[in-house]
């Protein structure tokens, strides 16, 4: 048996046309579904619903031969587009679930300036290690504040002077009166898979890296 983690929502639902190029349908609908294991037209592989910061978790520790996990949670983890950090093998870009990690502040906040001036900073984000890492390559001194949700509101509240999180279109932000002003990574869905499994079951998997492969070169042709 092969187990993919996957989270619910837009990790899912880009993964199903990858799985589907990949011959793989899955036979239950999690929105509609209370299942947590989703069984596939492939009787061998069968899909487990986790956090999407819980797959790399599920994945290092065995729990699934492999994953899907968007690159930020890779790196909060203190995983690199590598693998560097260890406990997964060399992540496939699936080019889905694309968009950017980045600073943003109120519009009427003049970030440069407090950089200039050495100003501490306080910055609200789900991605503390992250953040604290970006900062400090910057030389720029933070206060942390970790949150959970809506980060947007942090600024506009006063709990912080600027938060780090994930942006696609920019929308949520011009709807709160933010503005992005640092870009501290592209980000993209990555394929991990636990290295014991890929030598215990190696054929199947490395089958299933292959067709994943295809698949995503597929769609971006
Ligand atoms: P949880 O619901 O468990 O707290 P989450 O809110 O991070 O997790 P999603 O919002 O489904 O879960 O995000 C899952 C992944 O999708 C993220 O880790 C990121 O890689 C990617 N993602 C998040 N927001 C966007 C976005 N606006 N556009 C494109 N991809 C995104
Ligand atoms: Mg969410």
């Amino acid at each position: 048996m092969i187990t993919l983690a996957l989270s619910k929502g837009r990790i899912f639902d880009d993964t199903l046309p990858l799985l589907r190029a990949a011959g793989i349908e899955v036979l239950d609908d999690p929105e509609t579904s209370r299942k947590l294991i989703l069984p596939t037209s492939r009787p061998d592989v069968r899909v487990v619903l986790v956090r999407a910061s819980d797959v790399p978790t599920y994945v290092q520790y065995g729990g699934a031969d492999l994953g899907v996990a968007g690159l930020d949670v890779l790196l909060e983890h203190g995983k690199g587009p590598d693998g560097g950090g260890g406990g997964l093998y060399r992540p496939l870009d699936l080019n889905i679930a694309r968009c950017r990690m980045s600073v943003a502040v109120r519009e009427d906040f003049d970030y440069t300036a407090a950089v200039r001036h050495g100003s501490r900073i306080r910055v609200a984000t789900k991605y503390t290690q992250t953040a604290r890492q970006f900062f400090a390559g910057k030389g720029v001194h933070v206060d942390l504040i970790k949150l959970y949700g809506s980060m947007e509101l942090a600024p506009l509240t006063g709990l912080a002077d600027a938060i780090v999180d994930l942006v696609s279109s920019g929308n949520t932000l011009r709807a709160n009166a933010l503005v992005e002003v640092e870009r501290i990574a592209d980000i993209s869905a990555r394929l991990v898979v636990n290295p014991v499994s890929l030598k215990l079951k190696r054929e199947a998997l490395r089958a299933l890296i292959d067709a994943f492969e295809a698949a995503v070169q597929g769609v971006a042709r």
